[in-house]
């Protein structure tokens, strides 16, 4: 492919930018085209942008539309972190992807913290995706006649929606939603070891042909946001999304003071006055210092979807003194993540799933606990820093250097 006629195409509007993949012999051909294409109309050179390993060809598939390369975050990793949970027994290195220079250093002091103590318990109490999506009838008479043809058919709703997927089971239908004359159906799904929001999705499209030939309704949306997909929301906080997770540690008061520099009371008294008063003085959703922190940096390592991040930064952090010794935990009712699909084949992701020991499937509940464990452990080192009054200096030396 000439290089030069196909930048005139497309600055003439003879070729579109998604039809280049069309015209070239390979992947890194089309790539490099449409990159070359933006240096010339922007005057820029995109040298680092360029410059990659990722096998491209694949997430040109299922992952990117009009790639031109790939970005590079850096990625350190924090542990050896104890973890006594369901699906895990063991110490490991947790891979944490981020540009928020002391975020690895505070998580890895926390896990020091938490595995001199002997370990941290996890738990996962609930386990599911779910989609809604918005119906309009005519009244709210035929709102509520549609509510009970949900609920009357559940069981062939159920083989429906299973006929899409090998991994999905259609679980309930709950709640289901009246606003006036418009319904909204929370399907609620377990997905496997996949995050399951396209899995879900397939599967409501075809339970709603079934509805939509025998009812008189309109399908306004197929996502009518009281999923909720990708923002904070009461209802994932209360019902659960993805995995609910909780994590606890119990640490002695010798380690809060060699370790944090604090003392359990200190701890306490941080936590209730800013996770918990101060969350609620700004009408925050959540009740915790900096889930998301955690939670991002290991999506961005392992190919999650980010988005999710957003709802996983819903929680509640509570601390307690125990004659001297601090009881933490950390409880995340919305964490969507995968093992499998979405962004987890790709070259990076996989590899640090594979320091966890969880790429692929089988494997999604003990990454669910690995995580909730590495949000308690940044949780803790934290509110440890923020009650010994070190904060700024931390971040002073680590983030300025
Ligand atoms: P997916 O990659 O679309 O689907 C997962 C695939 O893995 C399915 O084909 C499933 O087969 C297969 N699979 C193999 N082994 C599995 C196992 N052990 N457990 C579960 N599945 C297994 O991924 P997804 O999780 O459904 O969707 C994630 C993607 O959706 C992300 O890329 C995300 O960004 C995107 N997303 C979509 C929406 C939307 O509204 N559509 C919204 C937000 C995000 P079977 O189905 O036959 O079981």
């Amino acid at each position: 492919m000439d290089l030069d006629e196909t930048i005139k195409k497309l600055q003439n509007g003879e070729m579109k930018l998604h039809e280049i993949e069309k015209y070239s012999s390979s992947i890194k051909e089309a790539i490099d085209i449409r990159r070359k294409y933006l240096e010339e109309i922007t005057s820029l050179k995109l040298d680092k942008i360029s410059d990659y390993t990722i096998d491209m060809s694949s997430a040109s598939k299922k992952n990117i539309e009009n790639p031109i390369g790939t970005i590079q975050i850096p990625v350190g990793i924090a542990g050896p972190l104890k973890i006594n949970g369901d699906h895990i027994n063991d110490e490991i290195y947790v891979p944490l992807a981020t540009s928020e220079g002391a975020l690895v250093a505070s998580v890895n002091r926390g896990c020091s913290t938490i595995t001199a103590s002997g370990g941290v318990n996890t738990k996962i109490i609930d386990d599911k995706m779910t989609r809604a999506p918005a119906i309009k009838t005519k009244s709210i008479s035929e709102a509520i006649d549609v509510k009970k043809w949900f609920e009357d058919n559940i069981l062939k709703l159920k083989e429906i929606a299973e006929s899409t997927t090998n991994h999905g089971k259609l679980l309930n239908i709950d709640p289901i939603l009246i606003v006036g004359n418009y319904v909204y159906p929370r399907f609620v799904y377990s997905t496997g070891d996949s995050m399951g929001m396209n899995m879900v999705t397939i599967a409501t499209e075809k339970i709603l042909n079934m509805l939509l030939n025998e009812k008189d309704v309109q399908l306004i949306a197929l996502s009518g946001n009281v999923c909720a997909d990708k923002k904070p929301s009461g209802i994932n906080m209360i019902e659960g999304r993805g995995k609910t997770v909780t994590a606890e540690v119990i640490i002695p008061y010798h380690i809060v003071e060699n370790k944090l520099k604090t003392t359990a009371a200190a701890i306490v008294e941080v936590n209730i006055v800013k996770n918990l008063i101060g969350s609620a003085a700004a009408g925050s959703m959540g009740f915790n210092a900096h889930y998301a922190n955690m939670i991002g940096a290991i999506f961005l390592a392992t190919g999650q979807d980010i988005a999710h991040i957003t709802e996983g930064s819903l929680g509640i952090t509570t601390a307690e003194e125990r004659n001297g010794d601090l009881y933490f935990s950390v409880n995340i009712p919305d964490l969507p993540i995968a093992t499998i699909g979405g962004g987890t084949s790709l070259d990076t992701a996989n590899e640090c799933l594979n320091i966890l020991g969880v790429a692929g499937s089988g494997n999604v509940k003990k990454f669910a606990e690995i995580v909730v464990a590495t949000v308690l452990a940044g949780e803790l080192s934290l509110i440890g820093a923020l009650a010994a009054g070190h904060l700024a200096r931390a971040h002073k030396n680590l983030g300025r250097a």
